[in-house]
């Protein structure tokens, strides 16, 4: 799966944990629900509906459109395996209309700000806009997100929410839809930490810091050989699973020695399996060091079971 789809399906997990346990006021659950069916391609009197390729947004609103109609909408699958659902009855799409407080008979839909009522509703109407009309690259080849708006005034109006929330997008016009846009990696981290997609984040900044270390080790080593990428790969793993010991229990829980070691390999990325046993306060030989670094991934492996296990309870 993409980057991008996994992103969505965090949001939408966020979403229903933040719904279960009664973390998400009912002005942001709407804010939320709101952008999902506004910013679709099709929002009016004469056509409802949204084409997604992922599940979990297709079974949000069908239960949108169940909760605020009392029907289920038309569901279809493509043979590209996209989901295509569609609200058929009159009725019911001037319902929804009525809703989110529009007559149906709007020229130029403009957003409805008056949903929005606390601090908070903001980034529920971003979760439910990405949902409906974002995209991120994965940030193995690049950070980019975007939002693509079939109008000008709601493409204008997301874009003035988003700057009242201390974000900078960007816009171009691109193949006749409005197109705002992140390119810098923190504007990316930003707006996915508002939305909830906090893991998503996580994994975005650890490929950066991946990235940025592999430029930085290869700028002072010659990383020609096939040899130097899997020793550096080796060492980017323990660094990952140092910060992720750190992260969730703190290097104090380490033992002494491994902690020292855990310590100078953060500090280190360059060094060499001898210059980390050089390094200790007691010099250690190379399968020494190679002995500790193992504890040192079990360890992290270990506290990933754990979490694992806390998550699915
Ligand atoms: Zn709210």
């Amino acid at each position: 799966m993409s980057f991008s789809h996994d992103v969505k399906s965090e949001l939408i997990a966020f979403s229903e944990a933040a719904r279960a346990s009664g973390n998400l006021p009912l002005c942001c659950r709407q804010a939320e629900t709101y952008a999902l069916f506004l910013f679709c391609r099709s929002f009016g009197a004469s056509e409802m509906g949204i084409r997604t390729e992922h599940e979990g947004i297709a079974d949000a609103y069908v239960a949108a459109v169940k909760e605020m109609t009392g029907h289920r909408p038309k569901t279809e699958r493509t043979a590209g395996g996209k989901y295509r659902i569609t609200v058929e009855d009159p009725v019911d799409r001037q319902a929804i209309l009525s809703e989110f407080g529009y007559s149906g008979n709007e020229v130029n839909r403009r957003q409805n700000t008056g949903l929005l009522q606390c601090e908070n509703c903001p980034a529920a109407l971003f979760r439910g806009a990405f949902l409906t009309a974002g995209t991120v690259t994965d940030p193995e080849k690049d950070y980019h997100m975007e939002f693509v708006l079939s109008t000008k005034n709601l493409c204008s109006d997301l874009m003035a929410q988003m700057e009242q929330a201390g974000l900078s997008p960007k816009y171009v016009m691109r193949g006749g839809a409005h197109v705002i846009y992140f390119k810098d990696s923190e504007s990316v981290e930003d707006l996915l930490t508002l939305m909830g997609a906090t893991e998503s984040t996580l994994e975005l900044m650890g490929t950066k810091m991946y990235k940025d270390m592999r430029n930085r080790v290869n700028r002072r080593m010659n990383f020609e050989n096939a040899n130097s990428t899997r020793t550096f790969d080796a060492a980017y793993r323990q660094i990952e699973a140092i910060r992720y010991i750190d992260r969730k229990r703190g290097l104090e829980s380490l033992p002494p020695e491994l902690r020292e070691l855990a310590k100078l390999r953060l500090e280190n990325a360059d060094y060499s399996l001898k210059e980390l046993g050089e390094n200790l306060s007691e010099p250690i030989s190379r399968s020494g060091v190679n002995h500790r670094l193992q504890k040192i991934l079990e360890y992290a492996d270990d506290l990933r079971s754990v979490e694992k296990l806390k998550k699915r309870s």
